[in-house]
């Protein structure tokens, strides 16, 4: 009787795989494992051992080689990719392809030899002759001239027959980086030194303890280094070199308070929560500045004070420089950071420092919520409001923050969600008792909350003014009194759109049902959705005309608006246009900080984690950007959006103030926004939501299809609508059955989609298997699953 193996391949496709193994290995659930798929050198992942095989034995391949000594997956992180699969319907391989540090892959190199020549066949005949003369051996690239398809599978077939061996060898896709150094065994000797060679050991003398060879061999030639080693004054030796991205942080000692009331307050009860190991989830509901960060860290001390692991996630946005030297300042070598900047290299190390247990502490974007710790105790989730925790570009898509609290619960830790504009959804849940509610009102160190005006932009004189008049002044004044000034306008570019004034022509990308977005700096139309980039035509495309007009401004025009009207104020803009560099956002930093730039202008990359003191006036430019767009959330973010920019004014004793502009002023997410008050804000909306039936009244999922071919797809959707309509228990769901989405169209492919609301979730996952089962979907089209989405657009 054979051995049998269950596989998950990082691929698309539901099910896992069978595969036979040798005596000589023993198996464990998590250990990666290469097999052949489809031809294909695949690795996998270990997910079962089962006694009897689920398909064909005859049909049973043998792996090649489980690679791990110890499974790479544990049984926790198992689990957990387990439930994701199951609640995403993700096949279980692309999550743990999602888990796992890109740089941990490995590499096959397969070498064929020549063992046996007797064959009939003439594609083998063919191979068999290329090898003997290739010295009874080659590659499968070598081979790739003789224009034999399919190769790979004619080579398995010799390989069966024993006309050849395949030898493979895997090779780890990020080696370990090893370098030569130097070290100093002797200062001083009978020897007869040159000048050249004394000056060498005087200048290795005052060389710190590590000294790269690379470097020394910048200044002196390698004969003098040699010499040196003859007559045994240094060795040369090879050292292992690990990256270490801490090197450019500015360290500092870290800061320690007296705790304000509320704080004292809060961190009692978080802290009542870590002493009990059990599952406790919080909300943390603290107003911008009200020491919320503070919490965070004197709670991650008592999770590590009882011997626990913590992980904290952050929106990538805020992983700034600032931030990262807080915890730094904290925790020095026991924190991992994980951005989205490292290299698979700087990412790999750190994830075998998280999995040795000799980093305790993991703070990333929302992958960092997979990092390989045991002992978790505590999971932190700041602004736990923000999109960026929905994973949108590829299967799982998962919502970090909806799994944290999962992960936690799964290891009795406390997970604390905090923000200061909470996510409808998760306030909902402190009032049906899913999550506690913790409140702190006040700043700290006695700052008010700044104070916020709405401008009318329908009463001002001028229409075509990007700035009104009140903002005009409040600028003037504060470049007068050398304050800071930090505008916001969620979107880059010039303008959102050009249009032809003559026929009305709205210029579009040509691959997405988008209007493209002009960019002043290259003459450019850009498409923000797909990035094809084309020059501003002279004509219209429709008519000809040669007049056209620029919709609502972007940073890039309100940058050139305001070196127009302040010329000499200092400006910098940040928006992903510019900051494209590793230390850009370092640098603009370090200006605002130190006082060189009067007017930070910027997209919602500037509203997270900064905390300027002298910042003391913040304008909206519009806060209508997101109300115009077609998606039950907008209003929620628009409200989001102008309570956190108004949070970076007024960081210190001087009060700070707040200009919001727009063309809704009555607007209930303004209203509320002004007066900087969250429940109101909370209950209008609660109350729309459910009367239109959305989260958190309903549970939402979205099926999207994708075809290049607009007329097939159609017809295609049509074919849904009546097996849908099959559907026995329709009572318990809302489906919408397919229509276009909103953008009909990215990259070429035309977009369908199908939405469900349930009261219950388990509603939804039936549909959703009865769907998989009942209606075949031809693999041509392209269907992506998306429960809770985010977006519906
Ligand atoms: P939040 O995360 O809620 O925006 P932070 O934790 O960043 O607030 O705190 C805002 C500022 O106040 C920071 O500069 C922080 O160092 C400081 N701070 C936090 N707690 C205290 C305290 N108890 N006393 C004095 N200053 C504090
Ligand atoms: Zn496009």
């Amino acid at each position: 009787m054979k051995n049998y193996i269950e596989v998950a391949l990082p691929i698309n496709i539901e099910e896992t795989f069978t595969y036979s193994y040798p005596k000589s290995v023993t198996p464990q659930i998590g250990q990666r494992v290469i097999v052949n798929f489809n031809y294909r050198i695949q690795t996998g992942i270990i997910v079962g051992l089962p006694e009897k095989p689920a398909c064909d034995e005859a049909k049973i391949k043998e792996i090649h080689e489980i690679i791990d000594e110890k499974p790479l997956i544990n049984k926790e992180l198992f689990t957990f990719a387990q439930w994701i699969s199951r609640y995403y319907h993700c096949p279980i391989g692309l999550v743990f392809k999602a888990m796992l540090p890109a740089g941990i892959n490995v590499n096959t190199i397969e070498k064929i030899v020549l063992k046996k020549t007797e064959t009939k066949d003439k594609d083998f005949l063919k191979i068999i002759k290329y090898i003997e003369k290739n010295g009874n051996s080659c590659t499968i690239e070598d081979l790739n001239h003789l224009k034999i398809s399919p190769l790979y599978k004619n080579l398995l077939e010799m390989e069966e027959r024993e006309l050849v061996e395949i030898e493979r060898q895997y090779k780890r896709k990020i080696q370990k980086k090893v370098v030569n150094c130097i070290r100093l065994i002797s200062d001083s000797s009978d020897e007869l030194l040159s000048p050249k060679q004394q000056e060498l050991l005087h200048f290795l003398q005052n060389q710190p303890e590590l000294i790269f060879m690379a470097d020394i061999s910048k200044e002196f030639s390698y004969s003098i280094i040699n010499k040196l080693k003859e007559k045994n004054f240094i060795d040369i030796y090879k050292q292992e070199i690990h990256p270490d991205i801490f090197s450019d942080i500015v360290q500092h000692e870290p800061l320690t308070f007296e705790l304000t009331e509320e704080q004292t307050e809060v961190l009692g009860k978080i802290e009542a929560g870590l002493d009990e190991q059990n599952f406790h989830a919080f909300l943390l509901h603290g107003v911008t500045s009200s020491g919320k960060t503070e919490v965070y860290i004197r709670a991650m001390k008592n999770a590590l004070s009882h011997g626990k692991t913590a992980i904290i996630l952050i929106p990538e946005i805020s992983l700034t420089p600032q931030t990262v030297e807080r915890f730094y300042s904290h925790f020095g070598d026991i924190i991992a950071v994980l951005h989205s900047k490292l290299s698979d290299r700087e990412r790999l190390h750190y994830w075998n420092l998280l999995k040795k247990g000799e980093k305790k502490i993991a703070i990333g974007p929302r992958s960092a919520l997979f990092a390989p710790l045991e002992n978790l105790g505590l999971i932190i989730v700041d602004e736990e409001h923000e999109n960026t925790y929905k994973q949108h570009e590829r299967p799982p898509l998962y919502n970090a923050r909806d799994m944290a609290v999962l992960r936690g619960k799964m290891n009795n830790a406390v997970v604390l969600l905090g923000t200061a504009t909470p996510y409808i959804e998760s306030y909902y849940n402190t009032q049906n008792k899913k999550y506690s509610l913790l409140t702190m009102s006040k700043r700290v160190k006695n700052q008010i909350l700044p104070k916020l005006t709405v401008v009318d932009m329908r009463q001002e004189e001028d229409h075509t003014e990007i700035f009104s008049k009140l903002l005009r002044d409040k600028i003037e004044d504060r470049l007068n009194k050398k304050e800071q000034i930090l505008l916001f306008q969620n979107r880059r570019g010039y303008a959102s759109y050009v249009q032809c004034a003559k026929c009305g022509h709205v210029l579009q990308c040509k691959d997405c049902n988008i209007s493209m977005t002009y960019h002043s700096r290259n003459k450019k139309m850009k498409c923000h959705y797909c990035g094809y980039e084309r020059s501003m035509p002279r004509k219209c495309p429709e008519c000809g005309g040669y007049i056209f007009n620029f919709g609502s401004p972007g940073t890039e025009k309100i940058e050139q608006n305001l070196q127009f009207l302040f010329p000499t104020a200092r400006i910098v803009r940040m928006d992903t246009d510019t900051t494209t560099k590793k230390n850009s956002f370092q640098n603009v930093f370090d200006q605002v900080r130190n006082g060189y730039i009067d007017i930070l202008l910027g997209t919602q990359m500037i509203i997270k984690g900064l905390d300027f003191p002298n910042i003391t006036l913040v304008g909206i430019v519009s806060a209508d950007v997101n109300l115009n767009l077609p998606d039950f959330r907008a209003s929620e973010r628009n409200f989001q959006h102008i309570i956190q920019v108004a949070g970076r004014a007024g960081r210190s004793e001087k009060e700070g103030e707040v200009i919001v502009q727009t063309f809704n002023p009555k607007h209930y997410s303004i209203q509320y926004a002004q007066k900087q008050n969250f429940l109101g804000f909370y209950e209008h909306e609660l109350h729309l939501r459910q009367e239109l039936h959305y989260p958190p009244f309903t549970k939402l999922a979205r099926i999207l299809f994708l075809l290049n071919n607009e007329e097939r797809l159609r017809s295609y959707m049509d074919g849904i609508r009546h097996k849908i309509a099959q559907y026995p228990q329709k009572n318990k769901l809302i489906i919408l059955s397919p229509t276009p989405a909103p953008i009909s169209k990215i990259r070429k492919q035309y977009r369908y989609h199908i939405l469900i609301k349930a009261e219950h979730q388990p509603n939804i996952n039936r549909f959703i298997e009865w769907f998989h089962s009942n209606v075949k979907i031809p693999n041509y089209i392209k269907m992506q699953i998306d429960i809770d989405p985010i977006s519906l657009l």
